[in-house]
C-alpha cells in the first residue's frame, strides 16, 4: 500500500524547532496529503520513470515520489535541511539530493550521471514561488530530455501558463509554454494548506512536452527574445514594443511582409504569428 505523504513530520520538524523556515527561499511547506496525492497522481509515475524534484524541503513530496518512481533526483538550496531530509527519507535508497541552486545547476550533466538508465524523466515539484518563472523558462529553454512537468505554483502564474490569446493572462510565458508543451491545469490549491500560508492561492499545472514541436522556430533564442519584447509594455502596440529593441525599418518591412498590422497588441496574436516574425528576423536581420 503506497504511503500518502507522511505529513506529520512536516509539522513535527517545524514545531520541534529542528529547523527555521526561511522566507527568502520561498519555503511554504505543503501540509495536506490530499494535494500531495493529487500532484503525484497527475504525474502518473511508475518504476521506469525518474523524477527531478526542485526544492524537496522537508521531504513530504519526495517520500511519495520515492515510493512511486524509479529514482528521484532533487535540488535543494538550503543546506540546513540535510539532517532533516536524511532522517525523513531514511527508508529509501532510490534518491539523490544535490544541495545547489537549481538556477545554477548543470542539470543535463546530472541527468547523464544519475538518470541515464531511465526511459522517462519527469519534473515534479512544489516550486519556490519567488523564482517560478525563471525556473520554468530555464528548464524549457534547455531542451532537457524531460517528457512531463507537474508543478505547483502561484495561481496567477498557472493562469498565465494556460492563457489564451485575447485574455489578460496571455503573455510571453503562455507563448513559450504553448510552443513546447500541452498545458493542463490540474487543480487549485488554497493558501491555507501550507505552513506558513503564502499570500496567494496556488494551482497544480501539468505540461506534456511535445515529442515533435507542432510549429518550430528556426532559432529559439531569436524567438525567445522576440516574445519577451512583444509584451514588454502590455498596453503598447506591437510596433511600438518591437521598435524599442529592433531596427524600425526592419520591423516595418517584416509586419508588411507578414500582413500583421503594426497597431495590434501582442495579446491578440496566435503562436504561429510569433514564430513567423521570429523566422523573418532570423533570416533578414543583419
Ligand atoms: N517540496 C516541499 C513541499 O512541498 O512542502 C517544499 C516546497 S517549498 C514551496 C520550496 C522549496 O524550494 C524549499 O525547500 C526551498 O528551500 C527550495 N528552494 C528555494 N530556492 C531554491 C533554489 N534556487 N534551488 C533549489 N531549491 C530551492
Amino acid at each position: 500500500m503506497p504511503k500518502i505523504g507522511n505529513i506529520g513530520f512536516v509539522q513535527k520538524s517545524i514545531k520541534d524547532n529542528q529547523f527555521k523556515i526561511k522566507k527568502k527561499f520561498g519555503q511554504n511547506f505543503l501540509t495536506d496529503s490530499t494535494y500531495l496525492k493529487k500532484i503525484v497522481d497527475s504525474a502518473e509515475l511508475d518504476k521506469n520513470t525518474a523524477v527531478i524534484e526542485i526544492g524537496p524541503g522537508l521531504g513530504a513530496l519526495t517520500e511519495l515520489l520515492c515510493e512511486q518512481a524509479g529514482f528521484v533526483l532533487a535540488y535543494e538550496i538550503d543546506e540546513e535541511l540535510i539532517p532533516i531530509l536524511n532522517q525523513n527519507l531514511k527508508d529509501y535508497t532510490n534518491y539523490k539530493i544535490i544541495f545547489e541552486d537549481i538556477l545554477k545547476a548543470n542539470i543535463l550533466n546530472d541527468i547523464e550521471l544519475y538518470l541515464k538508465e531511465y526511459s522517462n524523466i519527469y519534473v515534479v515539484a512544489n516550486l519556490p514561488y519567488y523564482i517560478t518563472t525563471p525556473i520554468l523558462l530555464g528548464l524549457l529553454s534547455k531542451n532537457l530530455p524531460v517528457k512531463r512537468y507537474v508543478m505547483m505554483m502561484q495561481l496567477e502564474v498557472a493562469n498565465r501558463i494556460c492563457g489564451k490569446p485575447d485574455t489578460k493572462d496571455y503573455n510571453a510565458l503562455s507563448i513559450w509554454v504553448e510552443y513546447k508543451a500541452k498545458p493542463t491545469k490540474v487543480c487549485k490549491v488554497p493558501r491555507t494548506v501550507f505552513i506558513p500560508a503564502p499570500n496567494v492561492d496556488s494551482a497544480v499545472v501539468r505540461l506534456d512536452v511535445y515529442d515533435e514541436l507542432p510549429i518550430q522556430a528556426i532559432d529559439e533564442e531569436v524567438f525567445s527574445k522576440l516574445i519577451r519584447q512583444c509584451f514588454v509594455q502590455r498596453r503598447k502596440t506591437l510596433y511600438n514594443n518591437l521598435s524599442l529593441a529592433y531596427d524600425k525599418d526592419c520591423i516595418h518591412k517584416m509586419l508588411d511582409c507578414l500582413s500583421i498590422s503594426p497597431s495590434v497588441r501582442a495579446e491578440g496574436l496566435p503562436l504561429e504569428d510569433f514564430v513567423r516574425m521570429s523566422d523573418y528576423l532570423t533570416q533578414n536581420q543583419k
